[in-house]
């Protein structure tokens, strides 16, 4: 019985394997023509300072709208874009767009907002990845100091030396580097004497149960003392209440990003909300004192 039911179980195992390469087989189909037929759009989430309450820059964020797919999210089609070498030229889709969106916010009389795109392994391990940024720039007519390319831990543990490099050419240029998810990966808190990094971001998951979960909170609260004493840049991601800003704010982390302001949004719809300005006007939120 033993036997069979390891039988079943093999056959469940290969027909679902199956399917799951039938499905990406079919999925890479489809992104590979979607760049050309255009489906691709990007939507922004503002970062806001709370003690402001103004939009200091968006996140570009991409979307694939697939005619009869429907909305793919990033988290199903990213990897398989990393794998096929195709996120190269969204990637580099991606840059041009946000400049582009960038410039005419600028234009329009926004002239501080920043943009920050994310940069994936692949795209980092591009040989001309910094004359690619550079050119965009170029074409765009954007200032290196208005963007911000977010890169993970991991796409810097490749090769760490040549990571050094490339992020002191971006950096050189004048642009900002964030470590996105900043605590899920693993480097060495060393690294970050070494690398020129701008901002330090705390991932949504240590935000989510902020004031719930103790070792979430030790985590996050560290982060923040972390980055104020080596002068980094903090902003946090995921923050979705009144409970997550203010805990956030009290240890001072100021700057945010999550539902609470506002989902990413197609780039009409973010624009409603710089010209509604000052919508996130919260109180300022003292620093807690030792005792506390
Ligand atoms: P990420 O860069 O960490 O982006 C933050 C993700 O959290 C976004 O998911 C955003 O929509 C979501 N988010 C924002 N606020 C909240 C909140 O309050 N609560 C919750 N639960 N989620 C929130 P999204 O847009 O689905 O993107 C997922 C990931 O896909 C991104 O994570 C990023 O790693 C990747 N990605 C997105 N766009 C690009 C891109 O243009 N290039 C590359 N290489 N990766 C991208
Ligand atoms: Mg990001
Ligand atoms: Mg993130
Ligand atoms: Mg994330």
């Amino acid at each position: 019985r033993t036997k069979e039911r390891g039988r079943n179980n093999f056959q469940l195992y290969t027909t679902s394997m199956n399917e799951d390469s039938m499905q990406k087989l079919s999925l890479e189909g489809f992104l590979r023509k979607a760049l050309g037929l255009q489906e691709f759009v990007l939507f922004y989430q503002p970062q806001v300072n709370v003690s402001s309450g103004e939009i200091i820059g968006v996140e570009a964020l991409l979307r694939w709208k697939h005619p009869v797919l429907g909305m793919v999210s990033p988290a199903s089609f990213i990897p398989l874009a990393e794998e096929t070498g195709l996120i190269v030229p969204i990637g580099e889709w991606v840059l041009r767009t946000a400049c582009e969106q960038i410039k005419i916010w600028h234009e329009a009389g926004y002239p501080d907002l920043i943009v920050a795109v994310n940069l994936s392994a692949r795209q980092f391990l591009q040989e001309d990845l910094v004359e690619m940024v550079q050119r965009v720039l170029e074409e765009t007519g954007v200032d290196a100091e208005f963007l911000e390319l977010e890169i993970t831990e991991s796409v810097t543990m490749h090769n760490v030396e040549r990571a050094i490099v490339v992020l002191n050419e971006l950096r050189n240029l004048g642009i900002r580097i964030s470590l996105d998810d900043f605590g899920t990966g693993y480097s060495s808190l060393s690294y970050l004497k070494h690398f020129p990094i701008h901002t330090l971001k705390i991932d949504q998951s240590f935000v989510r149960d902020i004031t719930t979960d103790a070792d979430d909170a030790a985590i996050a609260s560290s982060v923040i003392a972390l980055a104020l004493s080596l002068n980094l840049h903090v902003i946090a991601e995921g923050v979705e209440t009144e409970d997550h800003l203010r805990y956030l704010a009290e240890r001072g982390c100021y700057d945010m990003q999550g539902y609470h302001f506002s989902r990413p949004l197609p780039a009409q719809d973010v624009e409603q909300l710089f010209v509604r300005g000052k919508l996130f006007k919260t109180e300022v939120v003292p620093p807690l004192s030792d005792e506390d």
